[in-house]
């Protein structure tokens, strides 16, 4: 078989996954589900847990005061999903996993995307910071209360290590983590190139002219015209984008099945030897992934109307953490039994990030007019 037809053989890498079987369990043991695997169960406890469903609310890129076309956290989780599970599903892996590991993945962001992390990582410097990552850790161990039985959702060993190799890499750590975390970051980062690029042409911060300096974007266009000769610009632009992604995948894929076979990979436990990551870009799409990334930063996220957005959005929140830590008896009842066990600047922290975008600014609203 020509190792480049990958769609051909999805099964014959099937040495590679974490399979379910072999998982480690969970903090607080529980029987076995009569008909879902433990990774479905746990895809199906994120799925129903209130910080998942808050993410339709959440600031991916752009505010939802910006316009109701362009990705909110939510929607930018099941693209990842979406192209997570392609991928995995041709590279062999667990797809169960690959799910709960990409739909939790962006769980622990707080309103306003960035700019909201920004403000709350300085604002609690004196009690550890704030990340992300970490803060959906303690999300799915603690804040989760749902089950009588145990705190958070009490998710598999495997999803919450996955989950906590992202934070160690960050940390200069070189242990890999499974394939099936690398697949996730792998599809989370073609996601937001390409979804990031389609928002900001649809709300008018870039033209098609502007991306179309960039090799991939010259790429996307050749192969779209080659097909199609009479597309009106959005019909051209949409189409563009579904390229930018289908080449992004299959670079990823084709790379990686290479990589595979040339590491001569035969179980989960090799991977975190692996001194590289396994699942990545070739080098030739890196590098233009790369400009793509630079591009999007000055042109977009710095974009006046963008950077006008988070300045407001930052200032409500930067107003919010100060008068709650002042007030701590103004917080709900809820936050005030982590008062004790967290303290006040955790606490207002876990309040503060649980908020979607809409409800932060209608709790400013009314914290100020009651003043
Ligand atoms: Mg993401």
């Amino acid at each position: 078989m020509n190792r480049d037809d990958v769609g051909n053989d999805p099964l014959r890498l099937a040495k590679y996954p974490m399979h379910s079987s072999l998982s480690a369990g969970r903090e607080y043991p529980e029987s076995p589900h009569p008909y879902r695997g433990p990774f479905q169960r746990d895809r199906d406890r994120v799925v129903h847990s209130s910080a998942y469903r808050r993410l339709a609310h959440k600031t991916q890129v752009f505010t939802g005061e910006m316009g109701d076309y362009h990705r909110s956290r939510l929607t930018h989780t099941l693209e990842v999903a979406s192209i997570a599970r392609t991928v995995g599903r041709v590279l062999g892996l667990n797809e169960d996993l690959i799910e709960v590991l990409a739909l939790m993945h962006d769980i622990g962001h707080p309103p306003f995307g960035h700019a909201g992390e920004d403000v709350l990582n300085e604002c609690s410097q004196s009690c550890g910071g704030f990340n992300h990552n970490t803060h959906a850790l303690r999300i799915v161990t603690l804040l989760e209360n749902r089950y009588p039985d145990f705190p958070g959702l009490n998710l598999s060993k495997e999803v919450l290590s996955g989950q906590s190799t992202r934070i160690d890499q960050r940390m200069g750590a070189t242990k890999l983590p499974l394939l099936e975390v690398q697949v996730v970051d792998a599809a989370d980062s073609i996601a937001y190139d390409s979804h990031d690029a389609d928002d900001a042409l649809e709300l008018g911060l870039l033209g098609v002219d502007d991306l179309l300096t960039l090799p991939l974007w010259q790429d996307a266009a050749r192969s779209v015209q080659v097909r199609y000769t009479a597309l009106d610009a959005e019909q051209l632009r949409r189409a563009m984008i579904h390229q930018l992604i289908e080449t992004l995948v299959s670079d990823l894929i084709n790379t990686t099945l290479h990589r595979l076979e040339d590491a001569a990979i035969g179980s989960p436990r090799d991977i975190a030897v692996h001194c590289e990551t396994l699942v990545k870009p070739s080098a030739e799409f890196q590098e233009q992934k790369s400009e793509l990334e630079a591009f999007l930063f000055e042109r977009v996220y710095r974009h006046p109307t963008v950077l006008a957005e988070r300045a407001t959005a930052s200032a409500a929140l930067q107003e919010m953490f100060r008068r709650f830590t002042d007030q701590p008896e103004r917080l709900p009842p809820a936050s005030q039994g982590s008062l004790e066990r967290d303290g006040v600047i955790r606490a207002v922290c876990d309040f503060l990030a649980g908020m979607t975008d809409r409800h932060a600014l209608e709790v400013h609203r009314s914290y100020l007019n009651d003043q």
